[in-house]
């Protein structure tokens, strides 16, 4: 809008321009070739030069008349300025100086200077105010009154002035049409964000920099139960009560970390309790609105996982039950294919018998995966059976071992256990080692391990070690089997992972038993990391809370009197 009205002015100078420079040379030729008896006419005697330089500028003038919409418009119309005006100050000089009708022109262009910008304004400024320098130093010389010449000067300068008015109207207009473009636009931007947050199925909350209520959208009022104009002003604590879903000790309010920390959050597993006393599953996500700091405030933002919530449950009660329910039939498979495998009971063609081991295996492998899928269905419920105990972990893992001591003799496989001072700062503990766990989670935790080694070895050995320091006791079940390379261990813990080789293809599994074991390990806040060498074998580690023994045995002693 504003260009286009600088456009319309630069269009107006531009004609000025070019009136000008054919009224230099037309003149000229006027004098020159039809009127020679004029020669003496003030007005009409122009100067060889003047109409020299005011023909380029019509050129010029009329060169960029198309143009002067495009690229720079200012610099342009600044050229046909100067040429023009350089062309009047020559026939100005020329044609009898202050005396000369043409210090009309020059007043007009000192006005016209207003419109292009402040440096043609200080240009003619300069020039003009020059010249009346050079005259009054006596260097230009001129038979006038000192009366006329204040009249003359008065003459030259008011223009100036109203060159200069015309360039701070300008600019002021430009401001104000800038100013009032930017509001515009913030309103417009203000709209719109206005319109997302009404609009929006995320309950949205802006704090201030006190953490007290400065905005909440709709959802966020139908999610707590707590109306716009009830909760503005507010502290975010009445509004916001955020609890674990699971219990945990040591709990902090994520708004409250984030005002501490300044560092964004995200998490999940939240409740929000409602004005109402109702609970909402919710994830929030707590970011303060400057990088590292809650200076200008924060938004808080929480999305109704309960729905999603409630259709995991559902297909893990599915999963649950389903497995649950096979186990009985596919426990009656195997029974009665042991029987007819059996040659006292029924004696098989060997091709027949062949058949029915095949069928055994099968049954075999989809009892493992109902069973490894209730396992894992009931871990993501945080369902896993717990019964915590002292547990004497020396004596239970010893006892687990031998119960693999068979198979790994019938693979050539030397399977050994022994406890161990430990790694670097772990020094040995005399003589037992004992934790807070259900004894059948570390089972099933430690037996998955165990039989993954015996599984992925094909000869060598497997060492299965103890340790602990103060707090903390480490299993580490090592074998020398065929490893894992870096790409997969990433990939190892989860859901239905499974090394895709040459090697593994023939050997069956479910891509379950490693991520059963991490849901076991993280049930005690422990760890479950893998080392591997692709091709030299591989070492699992778990790091358990240790109980102290003083402690454990006090707890079996007072079972024991019970
Ligand atoms: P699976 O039922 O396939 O054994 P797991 O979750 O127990 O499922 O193991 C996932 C994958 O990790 C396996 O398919 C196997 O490729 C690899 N793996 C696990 N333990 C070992 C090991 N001790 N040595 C080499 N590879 C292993």
């Amino acid at each position: 809008m504003e260009l286009q009205k600088k456009l319309h002015w630069y269009q107006n100078l531009n004609g000025l321009i070019i009136f000008l420079g054919i009224l230099f040379p037309a003149a000229y030729a006027l004098i020159t070739y039809a009127l020679p008896q004029q020669a003496d006419n003030d007005l009409l005697q122009i100067s060889y030069l003047a109409a020299g330089i005011a023909a380029v500028a019509l050129l010029y003038g009329l060169f960029i008349y198309p143009k002067l919409h495009n690229q720079r418009p200012q610099q342009a119309i600044t050229i046909g300025f100067l040429l023009i005006a350089a062309a009047t100050a020559v026939q100005l000089h020329y044609s009898g100086g202050v005396t000369s009708p043409y210090l009309i022109v020059w007043a007009l262009l000192i006005i016209a200077s207003g419109i292009v910008g402040w440096h043609l304004v200080l240009l003619m400024a300069v020039v003009t105010n020059a010249y009346w320098a050079l005259i009054a130093l006596d260097i230009v010389e001129y038979d006038i009154s000192s009366n006329r010449q204040i009249l003359y000067m008065i003459a030259t300068t008011l223009p100036i002035m109203v060159a200069f008015l015309i360039w701070m109207y300008s600019r002021a207009s430009q401001h104000i049409q800038s100013v009032s473009g930017l509001s515009s636009d913030l309103s417009i931007e203000q709209n719109k964000s206005q319109f997302v947050l009404q609009a929006i199925e995320d309950a949205v909350i802006v704090l201030n920099e006190k953490g007290n209520i400065d905005y909440i959208n709709p959802s966020a009022s139908t999610m707590s139960g707590w109306q716009a104009k009830d909760a503005a002003g507010l502290s975010y604590t009445s509004m916001l009560n955020l609890q674990p879903i699971l219990a945990s000790e040591g709990f902090q309010d994520p708004i409250e970390k984030v005002y501490q920390s300044g560092k964004p959050i995200v998490a999940d597993d939240f409740k929000l309790i409602t004005q109402s006393g109702q609970e909402v599953m919710v994830g929030v996500s707590v970011s303060p609105l400057k990088e590292s700091s809650t200076s200008e405030g924060a938004v808080v933002v929480m999305r109704d996982i309960g729905k999603q919530k409630a259709a995991e449950d559902r297909k893990n009660d599915f999963i649950a039950t389903a497995s649950h329910e096979m186990r009985t039939p596919i426990a009656q498979i195997k029974g009665y294919l042991e029987l007819l495998a059996n040659p006292n009971v029924i004696k098989l063609e060997p091709k027949a018998l062949d058949y029915v081991n095949k069928s055994y295996k099968s049954a075999d492998h989809l009892g493992n995966l109902f069973k490894d899928l209730l396992a894992s269905s009931q871990g993501e419920d945080g369902k896993i059976q717990n019964r915590p105990d002292a547990v004497d972990m020396t004596a239970l893992l010893r006892e687990i071992v031998q119960g693999h001591d068979k198979k790994a003799q019938e693979k050539g496989i030397q399977l050994s256990f022994r406890q161990v001072s430990g790694p670097s700062d772990i020094k040995v503990i005399s003589p037992n080692i004992y934790a807070y766990v259900d004894p059948e989670r570390i089972r099933e935790l430690t037996d998955n391990l165990i039989e993954n080694s015996l599984k992925y070895t094909k000869e060598g050995s497997i060492d299965v070690t103890l340790g602990a320091n103060k707090d903390i006791l480490q299993i580490d079940i090592k074998d020398t089997g065929m490893g894992i390379s870096v790409e997969n261990s990433k990939h190892l813990f989860e859901k239905f992972y499974r090394v895709d080789s040459t090697d593994t293809r023939e050997i069956s599994g479910t891509g379950l038993g490693l991520y059963i074991c991490k849901q076991i390990v993280d049930l005690y806040r422990g760890k479950l990391w893998v080392d591997s060498i692709l091709g030299e074998g591989s070492t699992f580690h778990i790091q358990l809370p240790k109980l102290a023994n003083t402690t454990a045995l006090e707890m079996i002693n007072r079972k024991k009197v019970v």
